[in-house]
């Protein structure tokens, strides 16, 4: 009958509006290539870090050469590996997600920086061993101290360490976890 269409056109408009609702919510905060937390929801997590966690950073090495060998679609899917592999070896209470090309964030939540760095030396020696075309990984690790009256938060302050120490572990040689103050790589460290 006549009276079902306007009904079921309007059953229609609430089942499309509410998917793109659901679409809207799941861009704003998920990278679409790897599924993870984006940088918008990343620094959400890192203004929230509290003292007692750590934050890593993680950058792929020479990941440009992957693209520039193999293309960008196996550039890609690389992303795409090491996102899962992070995902099967963090603990539920780990909070990770892509910043932006090939750079991760991890917040250890209430570690102490010798488990974080003895859970990322583990990661960094897994991932070099299985991961595709030999990719490797830096890390800087850095933990979340008190709030200081020049830093926007406590979580943003120990990023911008841990990414400092990123550079470091890729001065030393790349492949290298560089924990903070013990100024040296995980493997010395532990
Ligand atoms: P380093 O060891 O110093 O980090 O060297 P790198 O080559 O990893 O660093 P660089 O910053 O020179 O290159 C990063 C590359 O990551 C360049 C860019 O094309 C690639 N990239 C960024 N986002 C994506 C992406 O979404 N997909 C693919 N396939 N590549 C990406
Ligand atoms: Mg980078
Ligand atoms: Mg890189």
């Amino acid at each position: 009958p006549r009276y079902v269409v306007p009904a079921l056109a309007d059953a229609r408009l609430v089942a499309h509006r509410k998917q793109s609702e659901e679409l809207l919510t799941e861009d704003a905060t998920r990278d679409p290539l790897t599924g993870l937390w984006n940088r918008r929801s990343l620094e959400l997590a890192i203004h929230a870090a509290k003292v007692g966690d750590c934050i890593a950073m993680l950058d792929l090495d020479h990941f440009k050469r992957v693209n520039d060998t193999f293309g960008h679609g196996e550039g890609d899917l690389v992303l795409s590996a090491f996102a899962s592999f992070l995902g099967r070896r963090l603990r539920h209470m780990d909070i990770f997600g892509r910043l932006g090309g090939e750079e991760f964030v991890i917040i250890f939540t209430e570690t102490q920086l010798r488990d974080t760095c003895e859970i990322l030396c583990r990661l960094r020696q897994q991932w070099a061993e299985t991961a595709p075309h030999g990719t490797t990984f830096s890390a800087g690790v850095a933990t979340v101290g008190p709030v200081t009256p020049d830093a926007v938060s406590a979580g943003a302050a120990a990023l911008s360490r841990a990414d400092a120490l990123m550079y470091r572990a890729k001065a030393a040689g790349r492949n290298v976890v560089w924990c903070e103050g013990a100024d040296n790589t995980c493997e010395e460290l532990l």
